[in-house]
């Protein structure tokens, strides 16, 4: 299970995270819905250590990350961001062998049979051997998802995977997901997208001005909201 426990962030006199608590069982998804700068980013990169909290604390099965070597660390929690961040002169397959020859030391054919399995479990399969630049948004994303999941994180983290992508491309990024979430990936998903949050989440936590507010089953959110500003916010985005 990941439980973040009151952590808190400032940047400068920009209190970002005042004290957020949000508890993920081993398999379940969490969706993260909140407003613009309300934190959500934020949350996620210290859950993986992009950055460091100043107080409170996150417990991957009752053990500190805070604790952890970063690299170690970032084998167990993979994270998918919003910009895909492929590297371009790399074919697919490289930029999905790269982690595991890098981090894991595997050799070369260990590493490309790993990240030929992931390719096809994500539908690429056929498209080893291209540039990032030759595939469409949600291919990309797609192989950022595989060069993640080959790691074989315990945790998996997206940052709004889908927001920088054509609308007809978002339906089979979130298929991939959903998926993901189905075969028992412990997931943190922060989306704008309800109607994934409502069919997929365990748990929807909306974060407002660095905490979350409230967080429930979907249901509990999307139909019996009961703090004003997650009704006002809903109200906005359904
Ligand atoms: P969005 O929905 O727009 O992505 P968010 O909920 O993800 O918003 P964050 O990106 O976590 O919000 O940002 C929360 C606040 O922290 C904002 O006020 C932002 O300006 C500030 N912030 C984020 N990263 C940094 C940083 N590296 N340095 C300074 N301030 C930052
Ligand atoms: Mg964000």
């Amino acid at each position: 299970s990941l439980d973040v426990h009151d952590v808190h962030l400032a940047f400068g006199p920009n209190r970002v995270l005042r004290g957020v608590d949000l508890a993920v069982p081993r398999g379940a998804t969490a969706c993260v819905i909140g407003p613009s700068g309300s934190g959500k980013s934020t949350l996620l990169r210290t859950i993986n250590r992009l950055i460091e909290p100043d107080r409170g604390d996150v417990l991957l099965d009752g053990h500190s990350v805070l604790r952890d070597d970063p690299d170690a660390l970032r084998q167990r929690v993979g994270m998918v961001f919003q910009q895909f961040n492929l590297f371009p002169h790399m074919t697919v397959l490289r930029n999905v062998t790269l982690a595991l020859r890098r981090l894991r030391k595997l050799g070369e054919d260990e590493a490309v049979a790993i990240a030929r399995a992931q390719l096809e479990l994500v539908g690429l399969a056929a498209k080893a051997d291209a540039r990032p630049a030759q595939l469409s948004g949600g291919q990309q994303q797609r192989v950022a998802i595989a060069r993640a999941l080959a790691l074989r994180p315990e945790v998996m983290l997206f940052d709004e995977a889908t927001s920088a992508l054509d609308p007809e491309l978002v339906k089979g990024v979130l298929g991939v997901m959903a998926d993901l979430s189905s075969a028992g990936m412990t997931m943190v998903v922060v989306t704008h997208e309800m109607g994934f949050a409502r069919q997929v989440a365990d748990t929807v936590a909306f974060m407002d001005r660095g905490v979350v507010l409230e967080a429930g089953p979907p249901e509990a959110i999307f139909e019996q909201a009961t703090h004003p500003r997650l009704r006002r916010f809903l109200a906005q985005v359904l």
